[in-house]
């Protein structure tokens, strides 16, 4: 049998977040106060698994420099992101066969962002998804935990590292 991991995000919100500035930054400084989900570091972006996933396989791609406005990112920074993005999925699909994907950023107070720092989010969606459990509780069972998770996103990007890098 699975285990069940319940992500505990009531307490997150309720004031147990790290004392550091900036999460992510926290994360790409390798801060020990942080749980560090990375997976992958390219030239200029973290790819880390998300601490409070929606699914399994839910993946930030974010820059390592602080930046909180998409327009913030440079053109070859943009590539870079897109390359790191069509790696991922390769690599989610490979491990997780989900039925889809969302993709997307939360921009601004009102977009329900909780971190500044621009984060693009990877979220594997699924035909049978207990959604209902959302309803329910107010929370999200995920079925694997997040540092498994990490554990085997690591190892599908040492197979794409090479390609990625353009080596
Ligand atoms: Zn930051």
């Amino acid at each position: 049998m699975k285990n069940i991991f319940v992500p505990s995000k009531g307490e997150y919100v309720k004031g147990k977040r790290p004392q550091v500035d900036c999460i992510l930054c926290a994360i790409v400084q390798s801060d020990p106060q942080v749980t560090n989900l990375e997976v992958f570091r390219s030239k200029n972006f973290v790819v880390a698994v998300n601490l409070y996933p929606y699914n399994p396989g839910h993946l930030m791609i974010f820059p390592a420099q602080h930046l909180e406005e998409i327009e913030e990112l440079s053109l070859s920074a943009v590539k870079e992101l897109h390359q790191l993005t069509v790696v991922a999925l390769k690599i989610l699909r490979e491990i997780y066969q989900p039925h889809g994907f969302n993709l997307g950023y939360n921009l601004g107070r009102g977009s329900g962002a909780s971190i500044n720092h621009l984060h693009l989010h990877l979220v594997p969606r699924y035909e049978n998804e207990l959604s209902f459990i959302d309803v329910l509780s107010g929370s999200k069972v995920i079925v694997e935990d997040p540092q498994e998770t990490m554990k085997k996103l690591k190892e599908g990007f040492k197979k794409y590292t090479p390609e990625l890098l353009g080596e």
